[in-house]
């Protein structure tokens, strides 16, 4: 990774606190986007240098607070069924917000930065044992489908049904849900020997990440002309990527979460991002 990276997504993540300051006139956002981006400069400084936790670290810093000081002390439902409820609700702000940055737009440029440096479901998983899958892939994609529609009638009965205290129900499926996605995720892991079993399967967020992050601009890339094809990249990687393709519709394309561990592992300097 080059050097420049770090201070690059620190003027990116600026001016999206200026732009988001602009349009509510939050200054939270602020502090907000600041300490995001502060976060994962810092933490690709670190990598770049070749420290090799620095993504947990980053994962770990960015997570915990989206999650635990947002979400559960702010009351804030940054996960899909808050995403619904704020956007029924015609309130632009934290949840809605988040998916435009980090889940729908975003992956336009960054693709799916999000799921290797900020998801606080995967800064547990990956701390578990199987960091590569030592497994096939398995056909169950349609899982996450089920769940995104399973959702989106869930928050949708809310207005339907014109159930009492909306907010404190939202607040309670934040809760519930991510617990269930922890439980599920490590079970999973554990059962398929492959940390990211719950990201390739399970989770919803992925209809829209996977759609988005199709068209992205940041995209890991091979020089064939310094690849000797040893197939180090490929072991490595824990999406099941064909990082050696360098076309859109490689396999696994959408499935990339920016991690650079095929760039590391490629002793020839043939993989870019
Ligand atoms: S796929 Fe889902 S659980 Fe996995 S990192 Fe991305 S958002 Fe998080
Ligand atoms: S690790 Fe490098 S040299 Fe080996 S196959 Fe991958 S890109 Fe080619
Ligand atoms: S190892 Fe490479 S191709 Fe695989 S997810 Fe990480 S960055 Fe993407």
């Amino acid at each position: 990774m080059n050097i420049k990276t770090p201070i690059i997504m620190e003027a990116v993540f600026i001016l999206i606190a200026l732009v988001i300051y602009l349009v509510t006139s939050n200054t939270f956002f602020i502090f907000n986007f600041l300490y995001i981006g502060s976060a994962i400069s810092i933490g690709l400084y670190f990598m770049a240098k070749n420290n090799r936790y620095a993504r947990n670290i980053i994962m770990l810093a960015v997570g915990s607070y989206l999650f635990f000081y947002l979400g559960i002390l702010g009351h804030e439902n940054l996960s899909m069924s808050g995403f619904w409820y704020y956007l029924f609700l015609g309130v632009f702000e934290a949840a809605v917000i988040h998916f435009l940055i980090a889940k729908i737009l975003g992956p336009l440029l960054f693709g799916r930065g999000w799921c290797g440096y900020a998801c606080w479901t995967a800064m547990v998983l990956d701390l578990l044992p199987y960091k590569t899958p030592q497994n096939p892939r398995k056909n169950w994609g349609y899982i996450r489908y089920v769940l995104f529609l399973v959702i989106l009638c869930v928050v949708s009965s809310i207005f339907i049904l014109k159930i009492s205290n909306p907010d404190l129900i939202i607040y309670y499926l934040f809760i519930a849900g991510n617990l269930a996605y922890y439980i599920i995720g490590i079970i999973l892991a554990y059962k398929l020997k492959d940390n990211r079993a719950f990201c390739k399967y399970v989770c919803p967020i992925t209809v829209f990440l996977k759609i988005f992050s199709y068209f992205a601009l940041l995209r890991v890339k091979v020089d064939e002309d310094l690849c000797v094809d040893c197939g180090k990249c490929i072991k490595s990687c824990p999406m099941d990527v064909d990082m050696l393709d360098n076309s859109r519709k490689r396999e696994n394309a959408t499935e990339c979460i920016l991690c650079l561990n095929c760039v590391h592992a490629c002793s020839k300097d043939a993989l870019k991002l």
